[in-house]
């Protein structure tokens, strides 16, 4: 067995557990020293028993008198044992953990780490982390800095720690550097060895950081030259499929100005950049993104009127039928008097036999085997976050290299893209079309909460306006403590707030029938203010909601905040987004009145990264993001460090087979979302 072991094919225990462990990233025995602890318990502190204070937090090893259980009224037990070393005697106590009898021994030496409580002027060790001493056998639950891990069900922190330790022991010898040496000086780093040790098992606080600097550097480094490597994979197919554009000039300029507006400049940009790539031997690889509503399928629809000019055809893939049907609208809109025949392809809408099309608009249904393309030219993906690598990969194969566009409206901070996508070329729709009425956005403190909903209560009865009203945010994902809270507010918003008006509650936990209903009453007017949890997805469109009041804003990340406002603002009227707060934090309601400013998605996103760091801005966004394990997206300085590195090594990359092998590795690290 070694690192590379896959769990199905490593000792029977794995092997059982391989299925919860993949909830954790964990596929072979190498993912396991590249789970990383969360924090540290600091057990450091080893303390003679005749020493101990109340209150403190120590470790105490011992010989034990005795341990037994002790039952209790209530169906519980308590587990009571007493522990001697050479200065003394203490008592201990654990609560409902009957197993201990069968682990913890008279006789036993064993080190014992908690706190100290003084019940009836008795010093106690109370709920302590144990582990009993074998021979010479080294602390790794108690008597130091103690790693804890992210658990999942059925495999505790505990747990992990015994593996992560016994699989560093017997591949230490084998754990082999694969940094380029000239990196490991130049950058100050330790080796990858004695990081791996440290990030799990550090002697102090400090080893800590170095061994995180190290490999943060690593999984940055990689991701780099992984990008770079794919970029050039890319970049070495020919398309075959190169465009004409000169000849069509004319015939694009006529296109846009007939467009019943004018293209921001942004899409300008973007139209640039990608009839640019469309002119090469390359295939295209361009992510296109933008916030909903900038204008990302226009931009789109110019590439696809140029392949048809060039007598090629496109197709257009979205995660949903109804987007799908929506896209196929549009483009037959845009594209129809043009000549250009445009055709939709989803799970209920067939095409028929012999249907002649310049571009098929649908589902995934769009790569059926059934559908043969005659020069598929080019291959537009909505949201690509939900299509995987495979379907990516049949597309291709029904064309000869057909360019890509992806298009996605996920507000990913453009460092972020730039390193998580390098192969990919970016264009950013930064700027929304003039005209579009932005949501006025407030921060309401505590003491305007009163008048705030004052106001609400006059806009709804004197211009039949309608509000969302978002719940406090209590945990990412919706349980029933969420639903309780949420049930609560609504008794109170009904009762007390607004006892004229008609008032709604929407959460997960409802039957989708329910939700359907309460939705449709919304939609009819027949309901004037809608009270949902934060998890609750509203994408249907309701032109006359135009307030939204989110409680707690400060919990959520900005992107997220803006992705709500989303939800109003999409009639004619003038809309408003109310960020409750108590925070007084004057930090917090800076970060918060970035909303009064700012209307781009992924702008928010970056300044939150910048403030708060990647764990929080996420939250219930994080789908379809590669989670990184140790670096940072917001460690800007890393990032581009990382960047020249990787791209000096790989002009090289011959002369690193060990780091070559490790990039091969690399994509089980990413853990998928659940
Ligand atoms: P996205 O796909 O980025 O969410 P769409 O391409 O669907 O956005 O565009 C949203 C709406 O805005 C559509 O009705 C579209 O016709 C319109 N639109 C696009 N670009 C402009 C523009 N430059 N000026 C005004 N309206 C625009
Ligand atoms: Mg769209």
């Amino acid at each position: 067995m070694d690192l590379e072991t896959p769990l199905a094919k490593a000792d029977r225990v794995y092997k059982m557990y391989a299925n919860r462990l993949s909830k954790l990233g964990i596929f072979k025995l190498e993912d396991f020293l590249y789970h990383i602890p969360f924090r540290y318990d600091d057990y450091s502190l080893v303390s003679k028993i005749n020493k101990v204070q109340p209150g403190e937090t120590i470790t105490v090893k011992g010989e034990v008198l005795e341990i037994k259980n002790q039952y209790a009224r209530s169906h519980k037990t308590f587990q009571r044992a007493r522990i001697e070393d050479d200065t003394g005697i203490i008592d201990i106590i654990w609560f409902n953990q009957p197993f201990l009898l069968n682990v913890i021994k008279k006789g036993d030496l064993v080190s014992l780490s908690g706190k100290i409580k003084k019940n009836l002027n008795k010093l106690t060790l109370e709920s302590p982390d144990y582990e009993v001493i074998y021979g010479d056998g080294e602390n790794i639950h108690t008597g130091r800095l103690v790693p804890v891990y992210p658990e999942t069900r059925g495999v505790s922190s505990k747990w992990l720690r015994r593996q992560v330790y016994k699989i560093l022991k017997n591949n230490d010898d084998k754990i082999d550097e694969f940094l380029p040496n000239f990196l490991i000086k130049n950058e100050n780093l330790i080796s990858l060895k004695d990081a791996l040790w440290q990030i799990h098992f550090p002697r102090k606080i400090d080893e800590v950081e170095v061994a995180k600097n190290r490999l943060a550097f690593d999984e940055l480094l990689l991701m780099q030259i992984e990008g770079l490597i794919n970029k050039e994979k890319w970049n070495k197919l020919k398309s075959g499929q190169k465009l004409e554009i000169k000849k069509y000039e004319q015939k694009l300029e006529d296109y846009i100005q007939d467009l019943p507006f004018e293209l921001t400049n942004a899409q300008k940009k973007a139209t640039k950049e990608i009839l640019s790539d469309l002119s090469l031997e390359k295939p295209m690889n361009r992510l296109l993104e933008g916030d909903v509503g900038s204008g990302k399928t226009v931009v789109g629809s110019i590439a696809i009127y140029l392949a048809f000019l060039n007598g090629l055809q496109s197709v257009l893939m979205a995660p949903t039928e109804i987007l799908a049907q929506q896209h196929f609208k549009t483009l037959q809109n845009f594209l129809s008097p043009y000549g250009v025949r445009v055709s939709l392809a989803t799970g209920s809408e067939k095409i028929k036999k012999g249907e002649k099309f310049d571009v098929l608009v649908g589902t995934h249904a769009v790569i059926s085997p059934k559908i043969n393309f005659k020069n598929l030219g080019l291959v537009i993906i909505d949201e690509q976050q939900r299509f995987g690598v495979e379907q990516r990969t049949i597309v291709r194969q029904k064309g000869e290299n057909p360019h890509f566009l992806t298009m996605t409206a996920t507000p990913i901070p453009r460092t972020v893209a730039l390193t998580m996508y390098g192969d990919l070329d970016l264009s950013y729709l930064n700027e929304m079309p003039i005209g579009r009425k932005k949501v006025k956005t407030w921060m309401i403190s505590e003491e305007k909460r009163e008048g705030a909903y004052k106001w609400i209560n006059n806009q709804i009865i004197k211009n039949k306006d309608q509000a969302f009203i978002v719940c406090p945010f209590i945990e990412e994902s919706e349980t029933m403590t969420t639903v309780k809270a949420a049930t609560k507010e609504f008794d109170k918003l009904k009762k007390d707030v607004f006892p004229k008006l008609k008032v709604l509650l929407l959460h997960g936990k409802m039957k989708s029938k329910d939700k359907e209903s309460v939705l449709k009453k919304f939609k009819e007017g027949k309901c004037d203010v809608l009270i949902a949890t934060p998890v609750v997805e509203v994408g249907i469109d309701i032109p006359n909601a135009t307030i939204i009041l989110i409680e707690t804003a400060e919990r959520f990340g900005l992107a997220e905040l803006h992705q709500l406002r989303g939800r109003v603002g999409r009639g004619e009227k003038q809309s408003y987004c109310l960020l409750f707060t108590e925070s007084k934090n004057q930090k917090t309601l800076e970060r918060l009145k970035a909303l009064e400013q700012v209307y781009i998605g992924a702008e928010l996103a970056e300044y939150d990264l910048k403030l708060r760091g990647p764990g929080q801005i996420y939250g219930t966004l994080q789908h379809g993001i590669p989670a990184l394990k140790i670096a940072n997206f917001s460690d800007f300085p890393l990032i581009k460090k990382t960047k020249v590195e990787a791209e000096k090594i790989y002009k090289k990359i011959g002369d690193y087979p060990k780091l070559v092998k490790k990039i091969k590795g690399f994509e089980s690290h990413n853990v998928s979302p659940d």
